[in-house]
């Protein structure tokens, strides 16, 4: 056996392998129909992802609870939680099984805290948006681990690093969210130029993501000026501060997709590991 054949036999077993973990900017519902920049990168990084995934366990904005609730459901509905939209956004289905034997060992690595088992909850639009643009088959099994709101932002951090662990049990762990995310100043022109502070506060995320310091990204309201307009409320961005508990102290984010959608939302989308 040559060098590179161990290698490759070493990644099929998962030895030494350690899954990446995704933070995806999602946007508007619409870019679940649309063929853009955006939805074509998603497409190749889902090919990208190695080793194949046993399961995603996705934290998205779109599911605040009381109390921490994980997702035991065998056969997800796609959620539509949104008005408005075209008929063609309800036509669709993300018909990927659940991944309730995942979900009990994401329950039992959560020793902090008292986790709420809900087997009958749907795939919301923050998770089926992306989903069927990185995994179009929808073979791979979905499960969702929600937002405590009435949480501060350290406790999503926390929670993550507790889940570090199941990066190395085949699980893909996706945050989906917005760094910057303003609905009440959104431009419905797709291409409508960013505003100042959308680019401002998106740039110091990134400054701070490449120095991989945390701190600073927890407290936010302190990060910048711009941080009150950018977040106006902590749900977009919650998901990106869980993944990042989730990384190893080697591990800095590797920027794979960014761009400003509708003047206010940072479709700023990375990878760890
Ligand atoms: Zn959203």
């Amino acid at each position: 056996m040559n060098l590179h054949e161990s290698k490759d036999l070493a990644t099929e077993s998962g030895i030494n392998k350690t899954m990446p973990v995704l933070f995806i900017g999602h946007g508007s519902p619409m870019n679940a129909i649309q063929d853009n920049k955006f939805t074509r990168k998603l497409n190749d990084w889902g090919k990208m992802v190695s080793p194949r995934p046993k399961a995603v366990l996705v934290i998205s904005a779109h599911w605040l609870s009381h109390g921490t609730r994980l997702m035991f459901t065998e056969k997800p509905e796609t959620l539509y939680d949104f008005g408005g939209f075209p008929a063609e956004l309800y036509q669709i289905h993300y018909p990927a099984p659940g991944a309730p034997d995942q979900a009990l060992q994401t329950k039992n690595a959560i020793k902090s805290i008292q986790v709420t088992e809900d087997a009958k909850r749907g795939l919301d639009h923050g998770a089926w948006t992306i989903l069927r643009h990185l995994f179009p088959d929808a073979s791979i099994p979905v499960y969702q681990l929600s937002i405590d709101y009435n949480a501060p932002v350290r406790y999503h951090y926390d929670l993550g690093k507790e889940l570090s662990v199941l990066r190395n049990r085949d699980i893909l762990i996706i945050g989906s969210g917005n760094i910057v995310h303003n609905l009440y100043q959104v431009d419905f022109d797709d291409l409508a130029a960013p505003f100042a502070w959308a680019l401002e506060f998106n740039e110091t995320v990134k400054t701070a993501l490449h120095h991989g310091d945390h701190e600073k990204l927890i407290n936010y309201q302190n990060l910048s000026t711009s941080a009150s307009l950018a977040v106006p409320t902590p749900d977009h961005y919650i998901p990106m501060i869980f993944t990042l508990g989730l990384a190893k102290s080697s591990e800095n984010p590797i920027i794979l997709f960014e761009e400003i959608q509708n003047a206010s939302i940072s479709m700023l989308s990375f990878q760890i590991g």
